[in-house]
């Protein structure tokens, strides 16, 4: 297991140093394989297109020029140091949505601070922040692609199957969730998150999308392969050491036990991931927490396996067909 870990993380470095990976290949890395198994991807989503690595550093995020004159310069060169410091606190990486396919990677971050606790999340942070390529591609970047027309349309045939949309409506459903989120949850986070310019909390969908894939991603090491359908993906939730709604736990109670739900049934240590969807769990009223086991949560999981070029999409979780895999075909099928 070590052994596959480190093989994991020597290929993240080695994607660093060229600079840029095809989403593909980031996807790869995740999963260990590609296609995962238990999702039938359709070949022709080829996930070609590239992502360029930039380093983290206060700096190149505030956009802030090379300065002039002795003391000025000196000063942004001793404090330095401090700017990766303080940005090692904060965050690991990010992803640009909107514009170009880039990924800053804080290699401190993700190198040299968890190696002090014998760890390193290279691989990790950038399958969490390629997905952020890929929610832009799904998307953000339509317009680019298609047009003003043509993104209006999209996005408005998309109204219910992408990430951030799907937690707004949970939001609305349960009033207690926004008071309660921040205040008790998500205060270190949320707190880390507001240094990082133009990205929005964590309770937005895109990032809880992204943390929920990184609990996946721990899960498939010992699953095998990824759920296919609701009683799989509740047994996942709960084999992170969520608590399911006392219906939902009836009803995985009762499954025979040789049904397929079953081989999820394991304990899965997602970390920081997990937590934060016991953070979201635990922000809401009973309704809400029944919404969010019924309806938010398949619908981001399906949301994602759809970007992934999952065949079938949502259908498997009986949320209507697949919206998102004709402009995959179109755009990602390339190359
Ligand atoms: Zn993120």
């Amino acid at each position: 297991m070590a052994a596959i870990w480190n093989k994991n993380e020597k290929i993240a470095k080695h994607m660093l140093k060229n600079g840029h990976a095809s989403v593909k290949d980031i996807l790869a890395l995740s999963f260990g394989v590609w296609p995962p198994k238990g999702l039938d991807i359709n070949p022709a989503v080829t996930h070609a297109q590239q992502i360029i690595f930039k380093s983290f550093s206060r700096e190149n995020m505030s956009g802030s020029k090379k300065k002039h004159g002795f003391w000025p310069r000196f000063k942004q060169i001793l404090l330095k140091p401090l700017n990766i410091v303080s940005d090692a606190l904060g965050t690991a990486g990010m992803a640009t949505m909107k514009r170009e396919r880039v990924i800053f990677i804080n290699k401190f971050m993700c190198t040299f601070m968890p190696r002090l606790a014998a760890r390193s999340s290279l691989a990790s942070t950038l399958s969490h922040e390629a997905l952020h390529s890929l929610q832009g591609d799904n998307y953000f970047r339509a317009k680019e692609v298609y047009g003003e027309q043509g993104a209006a349309q999209i996005w408005k045939s998309q109204s219910d199957t992408t990430a951030y949309l799907i937690m707004d409506d949970l939001k609305d459903y349960d009033g207690r969730f926004n008071r309660n989120f921040l205040r008790k949850a998500f205060h270190m986070v949320s707190r880390k998150v507001s240094i990082r310019p133009g990205l929005k909390y964590l309770k937005d969908g895109d990032e809880t999308q992204a943390f929920f894939y990184q609990a996946l991603l721990a899960g498939y090491k010992k699953w095998g392969k990824l759920p296919q359908d609701t009683d799989e993906l509740w047994q996942a939730l709960i084999s992170f050491g969520l608590k399911p709604p006392a219906d939902v736990k009836s009803h995985i109670d009762d499954l025979p036990a040789d049904a397929p739900a079953r081989v999820f049934a394991k304990r899965i240590h997602a970390g920081e991931a997990a937590s934060n969807l016991k953070a979201i769990d635990r922000s809401l009223s009973d309704a809400g927490r029944t919404y969010l086991w019924t309806k938010t949560l398949p619908s981001l999981y399906a949301d994602l396996i759809e970007m992934f070029g999952d065949r079938k999409g949502r259908e498997r979780f009986g949320l209507g067909t697949n919206v998102k895999g004709q402009i995959q075909q179109q755009v990602f099928g390339k190359g």
